[in-house]
């Protein structure tokens, strides 16, 4: 009996999804992760005070895809969930994505009510609508409204999160956030919106429970693997033994070779931890802050779901986005592919030397150059390791080689 399958390189989602998906079907697998923790940046960990932190950024599931929820559910509980997102106008917190209730608090109540009327007169049916398409309405009133939002809302934040004018970015990057035609409130429109009953990180640690699975932690796979192009294989070096074996590479192609075409740009972002009385912060989980310098979001962790709820303090962390960069010692991890016509040339590069390697499949945000949600990840990764299990099973067929 071998001793291993695959190799999967990561234990961020990706990486876990597809090694439970390859253990399952009889694999083994073992993972190597150059952090200190598995889950990637879902990672979550309790502070001194009992909340439930999570160093890369605040996660909740949203999704459509139903198979999701119950994949999930598959390892543990969930609980349903629904944020309270704000975005901070001179001073006022309007609800986000804007709704009836931002217009409410925008007009006199006449001018408010003409302003719904005409909006639900213009999208007939629609729950919602992008904020580009009342920017340029025909409706001087609904337009009005729109610019409005675009100005003092979407162009400042974008501009600030990605580190450029706005009008450099695809439409896509701002126009992802809705606004509702309607009073809900809920900041992502999906279904499905849960998180796992007791964290990511517990999520996580249950998917890598399976007798096929065996994971280690500070292993930098760079340092153990090996490429070779004469023999169209990627060898990973264990122990003195070169193994060749299907690798699923869940980290960044270009470090993968070597910046050999030069680099990817990512944003990345900084997050200031504060433990402060309750009473000092906007009782919403998450606000946005378009007009400040350099401040983006704010999180208030008691009020995500699973916190301590008696306690009299709250923990936020405040995020500031900044270019990434490798050479910075802390803080500093490529989290938001910069995407547009230069940077997905030079991925494809990279993707195409990728494929030139016939036992390496990559796989998650990294190695695809996109921005996942997690949903995304999952679903891309099952596919990846169905790959991976359909030539592992042609693999034993007389005088096959990787
Ligand atoms: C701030 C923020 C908030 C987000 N919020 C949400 C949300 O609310 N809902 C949602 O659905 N999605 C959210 N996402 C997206 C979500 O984080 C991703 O979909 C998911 O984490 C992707 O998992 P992954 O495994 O592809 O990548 P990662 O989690 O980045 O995992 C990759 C792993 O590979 C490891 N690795 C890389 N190179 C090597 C190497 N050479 N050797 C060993 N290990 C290596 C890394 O250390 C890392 O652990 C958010 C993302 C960010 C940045």
């Amino acid at each position: 009996m071998k001793e291993t399958d695959c190799l999967i390189v990561g234990c961020g989602l990706s990486g876990m999804v597809a090694a439970r998906t390859l253990a399952e079907h009889g694999y083994k697998v073992h993972i190597l992760e150059r952090r200190g923790h598995i889950g990637g940046n879902i990672y979550d960990y309790r502070d001194e005070n009992g909340f439930l932190l999570q160093k890369y950024g605040p996660h909740t599931f949203f999704t459509e895809h139903k198979e999701v929820k119950e994949y999930i559910e598959r390892f543990t509980p969930v609980k349903e969930c629904c944020l309270e997102y704000v975005t901070v106008i001179d001073g006022k917190a309007y609800p986000m994505p804007f709704n009836f209730k931002a217009i409410d608090m925008l007009y006199e109540p006449e001018r408010a009510a003409a302003l719904k009327e005409r909006l639900m007169a213009a999208f007939p049916g629609q729950e919602t609508v992008a904020v580009a398409a009342l920017v340029g309405h025909e409706d001087e009133l609904i337009s009005e409204y729109g610019r409005f939002m675009y100005e003092n809302e979407y162009r400042l934040y974008t501009a600030k999160q990605w580190g450029r004018p706005i009008e450099t970015i695809s439409p896509d990057v701002f126009g992802r956030v809705p606004v509702y035609l309607s009073y809900k409130w809920e900041y992502e429109p999906h279904p499905y919106q849960f998180v796992p009953e007791a964290g990511f990180t517990d999520l996580a640690r249950r998917m890598l429970d399976h007798p096929n699975i065996t994971c280690e932690l500070e292993q930098d796979a760079l340092a153990q693997l090996e490429l070779s192009p004469a023999e169209n294989a990627v060898f990973w070096h264990r122990g003195g033994v070169q193994i060749c074996c299907p690798i699923l590479y869940t980290g960044a192609l270009d470090e993968l070779f070597a910046y050999e075409y030069g680099r990817l740009p990512y944003r990345s972002l900084e997050f200031i931890w504060k433990t402060l009385p309750k009473s000092r912060v906007r009782d919403v989980s998450i606000s946005a802050w378009p007009q400040a310098e350099v401040v983006t979001r704010v999180t208030n962790y008691a009020n995500l779901p699973k916190q301590q709820q008696q306690s009299d303090k709250t923990v936020v962390a405040i995020e500031i986005p900044f270019e990434y960069d490798r050479s910075r010692p802390f803080g500093n991890e490529p989290y938001y592919p910069i995407r547009n016509e230069e940077t997905a040339a030079l991925y494809d590069r990279y993707r195409k030397k990728a494929e030139s390697f016939s036992n390496l499949y990559p796989a998650g945000r990294l190695a695809d150059y996109k921005y996942y949600n997690m949903d995304q990840a999952i679903l891309s990764a099952r596919q990846t390791a169905q790959r991976m299990i359909e030539r592992l099973s042609r693999c034993s067929c007389p005088g096959f080689k990787w």
